[in-house]
């Protein structure tokens, strides 16, 4: 089979590989969308995981179930199906907890085992779910989803039901959080960025835009129920309380730099009653993701710009586009 390989930390290519052999417990996924993501750039350089060299990336997959193995009833050959790419030990306390993305020993499809940028994955049958008729260029959308589902979660926005919300980011993951903020309800979303194409983008999709840094941005200080970061820039970051409201939440969602610091008045924290939260990864909350994705009225489907042939996915792993129209780039097996 055909497949994204990365022999060593830098190093991506294209591999013609044996087409893995159905272990026990264990589905042959045919894929048919994967999403890049800025982690596969991270896993490529061996700046996340455990640089389990080679490896076949991509952990946001979806396809049909090619085979499985003996005494499988849980999903049969032709099942559609949507990849939970975490793999928690299970035992370890956060495990035990409930908290399965922090696990101490966290393996991913796609970060410490073969993923979907081939044509095939071999998939333990428990990571399968369902996707009905879902397209799977939207089904791939999943696993992003769910990873902004769970910061949703981590910073109680169901509980706190926000009026308005400002997100920072008009890349595919800060949409697709603006987007599920107003799917559960919050009357005005917000998205700030510096690319004014991106935000034209934002507000066809029905989200206001906000120049970065702008007077009309700077005259809302302090006015957003929840503020969440999705850019990874510490300065965003820094910046977010100066936004929320009192007694409001911001949530730290980009990824920045392990040695990045931020300065905040933890005075203006107590004064203001002001909720900051953090959230990583995703949670066995795939299923919520498909169910959010099943009623989407094609919205967030439009964050998917490029759908690829495998070999056409190398570039977007060494170079960052800086392409304002880029959004979620996928294989498609269609393609
Ligand atoms: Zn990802
Ligand atoms: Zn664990």
């Amino acid at each position: 089979m055909k497949a994204v390989r990365f022999a060593a930390a830098g190093v991506a290519g294209m591999a013609e590989l044996e087409t893995p052999k159905v272990r026990s417990g264990h589905a042959l996924v045919r894929v048919r969308s994967a999403g890049l993501c800025h982690t596969d750039i991270e896993v490529l350089h061996g700046r996340y995981g455990e640089g389990a060299f080679p490896l076949i990336p991509g952990h946001e997959y979806a396809g049909t179930v090619e085979a499985v193995a003996e005494g499988v009833t849980s999903v049969q050959p032709g099942d559609r199906v949507a990849v939970d790419p975490n793999i928690p030990c299970g035992h370890c306390a956060a495990c035990r907890k409930g908290l399965t993305n922090l696990c101490a020993t966290l393996k991913a499809y796609g970060v410490t085992e073969n993923g979907g940028f081939a044509e095939y994955s071999l998939v333990k049958v428990g990571h399968l779910h369902a996707i009905g008729d879902l397209d799977f260029a939207t089904a791939a959308l999943a696993e992003p989803l769910a990873c902004v589902l769970n910061g949703l979660g981590a910073a109680g926005v169901e509980a706190s039901r926000p009026a308005s919300a400002l997100v920072f980011g008009a890349g595919p993951i800060g949409l697709l959080m603006a987007l599920s903020l107003k799917a559960k309800g919050v009357a005005e979303v917000g998205v700030a960025d510096i690319s004014e194409p991106r935000l034209a983008f934002a507000e066809a999709l029905g989200l206001t835009p906000f120049v970065s840094g702008s007077e009309q941005l700077a005259a809302r200080a302090k006015s957003f129920d929840f503020v969440a970061d999705a850019t990874g820039v510490a300065k965003v970051v820094e910046g977010m309380v100066g936004f929320t409201a009192d007694g409001g939440t911001a949530l730290i969602f980009g990824v920045c730099a392990p040695d990045a610091r931020i300065a905040v008045a933890p005075f203006e924290i107590f004064r203001r009653q002001i909720r900051l939260a953090g959230s990583y990864s995703l949670n066995r909350n795939i299923p919520q993701a498909l169910e959010i994705l099943s009623h989407d009225d094609g919205t967030m489907s439009r964050l998917v710009s490029h759908q690829l042939p495998l070999a056409e996915m190398l570039p977007f792993f060494s170079r960052h586009s800086g392409d304002p129209a880029t959004m979620k780039v996928q294989f498609s097996a269609e393609a």
